[in-house]
């Protein structure tokens, strides 16, 4: 039998957390041929949240699952780890600043890059759930110096999975028929999702909306006024008609970006991430910003898709993501924290 593969998973008292750690135990995340050791970290006011959750993967009785440790040290947690899914954040509360927020975060995603950088196995792959991710991916980064920047990534997955969902109703399209959609830049209501080199079933996505719409005008007119929104609200959306924010839907990207990488995309086309851009598209060097992306799987990192061609439009999009994510930076440098 191979090796064990070692996860970590921050803020797994959480409920991201709790949806997240029955599907890794069941082998969603790395295929049913690989065992797997879950490291659970949490503040102490969330321990006994992750204490719980540890005992009822226990009475899941998984095959796969080799042990659970639960712990309030990132040192800890991070020994050994093939794997870190970082989704703990803080959140942004009522009346809170945006240099709040990201002191705040700062003060978890630094010192957790740390520990990365200090104690994770070599092959480590990071990827960043909590908000804001993008930037929280580029906080823990810059504290990871001895880790390659290509093992860090945030997740844009789930916009890319909304943006499938979408597209697949409005045409009354198999979702797995869908290929080459893309989101670009922050996780964020400035992201892009891009259907312009979609295809259902090897058909263009704008010829069958112009088709569907009746009109070249009218497909891009939905797209900006409907597609574009629907998805980049989509968080507000479901908090307004459950209550509550998403948590089945984020954990099951979390899955999909960490399963897509590992085994790699296939003839899946693109699917998307944040990750760290070396000046693709124009996108300033170092900020880590979600591209189509594809994996090649065991052992590689996500590869950015070359050779796309921009329209004025899209260039307008990634445009203002870009200055959203510069601003960020900027931020984040001006309070130390990178
Ligand atoms: P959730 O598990 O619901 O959310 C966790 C993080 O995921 C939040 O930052 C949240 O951002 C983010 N998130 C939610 N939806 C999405 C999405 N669609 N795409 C990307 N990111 C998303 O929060 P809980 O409060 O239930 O749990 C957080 C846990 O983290 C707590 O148990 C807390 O104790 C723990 N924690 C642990 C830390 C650590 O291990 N060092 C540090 C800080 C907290 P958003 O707020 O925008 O929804």
């Amino acid at each position: 039998a191979t090796k064990p593969v070692t996860i970590t998973i921050t803020g797994a008292g959480g409920q991201i957390g709790y949806a997240l750690l029955f599907r890794i135990a069941a082998g969603d995340l790395l295929g049913p041929d690989t065992r797997v050791r879950l490291r659970l970290l949490e503040i102490p006011q969330g321990l006994k949240a992750a204490e719980g959750a540890a005992l009822e993967l226990q009475d899941g009785a998984f095959a796969l699952l080799d042990a659970v440790d639960v712990t309030d040290d990132p040192g800890r947690a991070f020994d050994g780890a093939n794997h870190a899914l970082l989704v703990g954040a803080r959140p942004r509360t009522a009346g809170m600043e945006r240099a709040d927020l990201l002191s705040a975060n700062g003060g978890i995603f630094g010192p957790q890059g740390r520990a990365i950088n200090d104690h994770a196995a070599e092959d480590i792959r990071v990827v960043v759930v909590g908000n804001p991710a993008n930037t929280n991916a580029l906080i823990a980064k810059e504290h990871a110096p001895d880790v390659p920047a290509e093992r860090f990534s945030a997740l844009t997955r789930l916009d890319h999975n909304r943006a499938l969902g979408q597209l697949a109703a409005a045409l009354d399209a198999p979702v797995g028929d869908i290929r080459n959609v893309a989101v670009w830049g922050n996780h964020s209501a400035t992201q892009f999702p891009d259907v312009s080199h979609a295809t259902v079933a090897g058909i263009p996505v704008p010829n069958l909306l112009t088709t569907r719409l009746e009109g070249a005008d009218e497909a891009l007119q939905w797209l900006a006024e409907t597609f574009i929104p629907r998805v980049a609200n989509r968080g507000a959306e479901i908090i307004e008609v459950k209550g509550s924010s998403s948590v089945a839907s984020a954990a099951s990207a979390t899955i999909d970006h960490v399963h897509d990488l590992v085994l790699g995309t296939g003839d899946r086309g693109w699917t998307s991430a944040g990750v760290v851009s070396h000046g693709e598209y124009g996108v300033p060097e170092g900020l880590v910003f979600s591209f189509p992306v594809t994996s090649a799987g065991d052992g590689a990192d996500w590869a950015i898709a070359e050779g796309i061609e921009l329209d004025g439009f899209a260039r307008s999009r990634i445009d203002a993501s870009v200055a959203e994510l510069v601003g960020e930076r900027d931020a984040v440098r001006a309070l130390g924290l990178v």
